[in-house]
């Protein structure tokens, strides 16, 4: 897709923005105006969905509240995947890591929905995602 006026440019090479115009494959869960889910490729539970924005974000770093539209299109994004996932009732949980202690290794904002089997808390190994 396009970057539209006020977006944040995307880097040269942006594997999510790859996938969001189509060029990466991927699985597709949920496609809407300004939000893209899709299957983790390596996943750490029975449901491991990747939410993102369409727009290039770095990470939650770069969301402020003139955002506030696009971060409810997300929440009503991960919600949707929980729902279609049949996680909505069982439980799941999301995690978005931020920057280098988190493990972020793709810096296109992105929010894992994990569910489909118990979850320990605090996460350990790949409870929490990434
Ligand atoms: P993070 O550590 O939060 O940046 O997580 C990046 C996630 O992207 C990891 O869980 C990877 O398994 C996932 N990932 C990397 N490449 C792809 C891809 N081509 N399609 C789907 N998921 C991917
Ligand atoms: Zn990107």
């Amino acid at each position: 897709m396009a970057a539209k006026s006020g977006d944040t440019p995307a880097p040269p090479a942006c594997l999510f923005c790859g996938i969001v115009a189509g060029s990466v494959p991927s699985t597709s869960v949920l496609d809407t105006e300004t939000c893209y889910a899709f299957r983790d490729i390596n996943p750490a539970a029975p449901v491991h969905v990747l939410v993102v924005p369409k727009e290039h974000l770095d990470s939650l770093e770069a969301v402020g509240s003139s955002q506030a539209v696009l971060l409810g299109d997300l929440v009503d994004a991960i919600r949707a995947v929980a729902a279609k996932e049949g996680i909505a009732e069982t439980g799941y949980r999301v995690t978005t890591n931020v920057g280098e202690d988190a493990g972020q290794l793709v810096k296109h904002l992105h929010f894992h929905v994990i569910g489909g089997r118990s979850l320990r808390w605090p996460p350990k190994g790949s409870d929490a995602g990434g």
